[in-house]
């Protein structure tokens, strides 16, 4: 596979924080910047990779922690599904209510439509709008994996008792935008382990195949 997948789990909500790093022209990608995600950043650009852009499945605090302080010191245009807009929005009060004192985040440049193709050197994720756990969350597909932000984590799923998430909504993006993709392909959860779709597909208790 050219794409070299470095995941790291930090930060109090343990969200993990991924590098995609296409081999063949050096370019990488940053998905979902966790607590830290420069640092983790840093020791790829230490070897010669390029950011390229930034990948956020959704906005919630976890996943965007470290999101300024990236993109202040590598200014890359940053993606995320409009429906997800009111999280960036109101960041600093909703990380308030969980007793963190954050700095605002400016809003991404780019805005996910579902069926979206976004290519990163020979790399091309394909973008499912899987709405259910925040509104604007998104699955990116590529050959041989997905990262699937906090729609589907091993054997468990999102939370569905935030504002504007829906328990509805997450189980039909699970069937018809997850459950519907290879067996073979590896899942790249929010938090937690690697899985695969058909494991999920197997044995989640939480949404099961139809
Ligand atoms: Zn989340
Ligand atoms: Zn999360």
């Amino acid at each position: 596979m050219a794409l070299k997948i470095h995941g790291q789990a930090t930060g109090p909500f343990a969200e993990n924080t991924y590098v995609a790093l296409d081999e063949e022209s050096g370019l990488a990608a940053v998905v979902d910047p966790g607590l830290g995600a420069l640092d983790i950043w840093t020791s790829f650009s230490d070897k010669g990779a390029t950011l390229d852009r930034v990948l956020l499945t959704h906005a919630h605090l976890d996943h965007i922690f470290g999101l300024s302080e990236l993109i202040e010191a590598f200014p890359v245009p940053v993606h995320l599904h409009r429906e997800d807009a009111f999280l960036i929005e109101n960041y600093v009060s909703i990380a308030a209510e969980w007793g963190f004192d954050v700095d605002p985040v400016s809003m991404p440049d780019e805005w996910w439509e579902h069926g979206d193709r976004v290519q990163l050197g020979s790399t091309e994720f394909e973008v499912r709008h899987t709405p259910g756990h925040s509104p604007g969350s998104v699955i990116l597909v590529f050959d041989g994996g997905l990262f699937s932000g906090d729609t589907v984590m091993g054997l468990s799923v999102g939370r569905t008792d935030f504002p504007r998430s829906s328990a509805d909504d997450l189980a039909r993006s699970i069937q018809t935008q997850v459950y519907t993709l290879d067996d073979n392909l590896v899942l790249y959860p929010g938090h937690m382990q690697t899985t695969t779709i058909g494991q999920e597909k197997q044995h989640n208790q939480f949404v099961r195949a139809v």
